[in-house]
């Protein structure tokens, strides 16, 4: 048995980077429920100016994607972080157990304190903690694969340092957890600007495909995608041609294919663009149809994150309690 965990924050709508960089190596996990756990992580939502009913409103509708997009509650359990306080009470255990130098060289967090400043907002504190509690999340259910797209790769290689500081310091703890990414699009970028990935918050959502957008929106987005101009055709290249590199990813992903092999069928741009568009509706279509279902039901999703919190509780209530006797508590 291999116990997973993973996590969406509700800070935007649901994009196709978070899709194909992560949900949907959730859903081909189909494990039992003790196995795969799967959170939105509202708390991390907090880390930046955010409107409060917002929050709540994006954390049920990323739980209500997630369940359309195939995850099975009878075989993961899916809850939202704030509703399991183990997280927060792990959190200030590895905040002790961090420093503030290792914490300030997170680039997520150079990138958003950066954002923050220049916007007139401060930057909170808990920006420069996240990746503290991100820890706190993942070791709290003795967590061996943590299936993430590329941006979190630095931010899980810090939990592992975490834990394994920790059961160096206090004796063994700690599950040390490793990040699994796909094979393909592990990290999915910008339509509009190729050299930032797609993010749900940004506000340029011109080059962003979310996982509700209609059919003809996708097709939009995609067609009018910027790509990069060259010799030779299409190329599969992330440093010279990161546009026309990203389109081949995504193409890739949602048939199978290889990127580079998939450049090979290609003379032009045009072409490529309606494959990826058709492609990504296909992949889409049934998420947005089992969402509607869902969404006419908010009482069942409720349910499921309830039943899931219980779950959550009883798998990290043992492993915090005993990382604070292990602390000297
Ligand atoms: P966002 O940056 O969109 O707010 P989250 O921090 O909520 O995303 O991440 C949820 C999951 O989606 C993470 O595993 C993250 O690595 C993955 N992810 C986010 N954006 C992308 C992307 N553009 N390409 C691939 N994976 C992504």
């Amino acid at each position: 048995m291999t116990r997973i965990f993973s996590g969406v924050k509700p800070t935007g709508h649901l994009t196709l980077g978070n899709y194909l960089g992560a949900v949907r190596q959730w859903v081909a996990a189909d494990q039992e429920p003790d196995e795969a756990l799967f959170c939105v992580v509202d708390l991390h939502a907090l880390t930046v100016e955010h409107e409060p009913a917002r929050v709540r409103r994006l954390s049920r509708q990323a739980a209500t994607l997630l369940l359309a997009s195939g995850l099975d509650p009878r075989r993961c359990t899916l809850f939202v972080q704030s509703h399991v306080d183990e997280h927060t009470r792990l959190a200030y255990l590895l905040e002790c157990t961090a420093t503030d130098g290792e914490l300030r060289r997170m680039i997520q967090y150079r990138e958003k304190a950066a954002r923050a400043q220049a916007s007139g907002d401060g930057v909170r504190l808990s920006l420069l903690t996240y990746p503290v509690l991100m820890a706190a999340d993942i070791l709290a259910y003795g967590t061996q694969e943590v299936p993430v797209g590329e941006d979190q790769r630095q931010h899980v290689e810090l939990t592992r340092d975490l834990a394994v500081r920790f059961n160096q310091r206090y004796g063994h703890t700690f599950t040390v957890p490793k990040a699994t990414h796909p094979a393909v699009a592990a990290r999915v970028m910008d339509l509009q600007d190729p050299t930032a990935k797609m993010g749900k918050s940004h506000e340029n959502t011109a080059g962003i495909v979310y996982l509700l957008d209609e059919p003809e929106v996708v097709r939009r987005k995609v067609m009018r995608a910027v790509t990069d101009s060259g010799e030779g055709g299409v190329v599969h290249d992330r440093e010279a041609r990161p546009g026309s590199a990203n389109l081949l990813d995504v193409l890739a992903a949602c048939t199978g294919g290889d990127p580079k092999v998939l450049a090979d069928g290609y003379q032009g741009y045009g072409a490529l663009k309606r494959d990826v568009a058709d492609a990504v509706v296909e992949l889409l279509r049934p998420v947005r149809e089992r969402h509607a279902e869902l969404a006419a039901d908010p009482g069942e999703v409720e349910r499921v994150l309830r039943d899931g919190a219980g779950r959550a509780r009883a798998l990290a209530r043992p492993v915090v309690d005993r990382a604070y006797a292990a602390i000297g508590l």
